[in-house]
């Protein structure tokens, strides 16, 4: 039915997490503590700009670099790199991966999920109970004609992975062609991903059901600190169920990649989209179909964040130099962990809190309920997420005593 006035629009709210952030820099309580934002904070709460992107700024500032439109599929030395640092060199270069550089890890799941519902027709999207917000409103948007339904993922009771549910609800609910996302890592919000043995029994039911995967990996590095060890899953995926001679091939799989958070690029949104086709499968029409969305959505990606990922990975020290970063940022997370339950536990907070140290990632599923992280807002001005996600990099060692005791206090 045609709007007949614009009036009539309902106003939407905004996401959490930024309205959180907005209501946060608004608070003039000096002690504020923001623990909603995936975003990496240093310890003193200020943003990093890491040493090797700083570095890579300084390399392109001299070179007097132009800013010519780049091609609609985006940099190619960029996406060689992008590519490998997901896949590894070995498997970077195989022909069944087509890469196209996306406005950041967004981007690429809203490029997947149009080419996907235009093209692939699936009936459902298979989404983890709970995930990160957005996937929702992406596939809503982007291919409103695809059932979205979930997967049990979280289990409140053991604060683990629910992998018997998980695994139940692909093998009994998912038909061939429907869509299954999977973060490949650090899996927001929970801080929990499968095991090695864990991919390799989901791998089996999406390649026997012949689902097409969506990996989304916006984390990669966070993990572990080592961002071969994080991109574990993908690779495993591709080097079994893509093999010519696999006889559990799916679909075809996606690999969304956000370098947003290992760059600490989030403003200038970057990142990939990566498509691997089954090896009796050309990549071509494929490729040219993603390429007439990116056209007819941005004409062509932005210029700034794909330099200096280039860059940086594109020189030995100064890539070195980056991997020391990435670990530097996934260490102090880890080291908040521990703080943060050790100090719960000194006050004697009732309950188990082993899960805040033992999840993984930027965040933690900290079972908090909504109604006491609204009363952690109101009354000790500390920010997070109502379904009790924390992004830890938002705690360092001076404010993680203050953040412990309104714990032990709203509970
Ligand atoms: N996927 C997941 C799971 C995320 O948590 C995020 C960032 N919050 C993204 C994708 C997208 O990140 P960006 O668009 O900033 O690269």
């Amino acid at each position: 039915m045609a709007l007949k006035n614009l009036g009539d629009l309902p106003v939407l709210p905004l996401p959490e997490s930024f309205a959180l952030t907005a209501a946060y820099n608004e608070d003039s309580f000096p002690n504020k503590v923001n623990l909603g934002q995936g975003v990496y904070r240093d310890n003193n709460c200020q943003p990093w700009v890491l040493p090797s992107v700083r570095k890579a700024e300084e390399t392109l500032h001299n070179q007097q670099v132009n800013h010519e439109y780049l091609p609609i599929a985006g940099d190619s030395k960029f996406l060689t790199k992008a590519r490998d640092l997901l896949f590894s060199p070995e498997i970077g270069s195989s022909e069944n991966i087509t890469s196209l550089q996306t406005i950041a890890g967004t981007g690429a799941n809203h490029l997947a999920a149009i080419f996907c519902a235009r093209n692939l027709h699936p009936k459902n999207v298979f989404i983890s109970d709970p995930t990160w917000d957005n996937h929702h409103l992406i596939w809503e948007v982007a291919a409103p004609n695809v059932t979205r339904k979930l997967y049990p993922y979280y289990e409140p009771s053991t604060r683990g992975l629910n992998f018997e549910g998980m695994l139940a609800e692909l093998e009994n609910s998912a038909e061939e062609n429907d869509v299954v996302i999977l973060h490949a890592c650090a899996h927001n919000p929970t801080g929990i991903d499968p095991t090695k043995e864990q991919w390799k029994k989901i791998a089996e039911v999406v390649g026997r059901k012949k689902l097409f995967v969506v990996f989304d990996c916006a984390y990669q590095g966070f993990a572990s600190g080592d961002t071969d060890a994080d991109a574990w899953a993908i690779r495993y995926f591709y080097s079994t169920l893509f093999a010519e001679s696999s006889s559990l091939t799916p679909a075809g799989m996606f690999v969304c990649q956000s370098l947003s958070k290992n760059f600490g690029l989030y403003g200038e949104r970057i990142g990939a989209l990566h498509l691997v086709t089954p090896s009796s499968n050309s990549p071509e029409g494929a490729k040219a179909h993603l390429v007439q969305f990116v056209r007819a959505e941005i004409s062509c990606p932005s210029l700034f964040g794909a330099r200096i990922v280039q860059t940086v990975l594109d020189d030995a020290e100064l890539r070195s130099k980056w991997q020391e970063d990435v670990r530097i940022m996934a260490l102090r997370i880890k080291g908040v962990r521990t703080l943060l339950k050790l100090e719960l536990e000194k006050l004697g907070t009732p309950g188990d809190w082993s899960h805040i140290e033992q999840q993984i990632g930027m965040f933690s599923f900290t079972g908090l309920s909504s109604a006491q992280v609204q009363e952690l807002k109101e009354k000790h001005h500390i920010y997070m997420l109502s379904n009790g996600r924390m992004s830890l990099s938002g705690l360092n060692e001076s404010n993680v005593a203050y953040v412990a005791q309104a714990i032990r206090d709203v509970l």
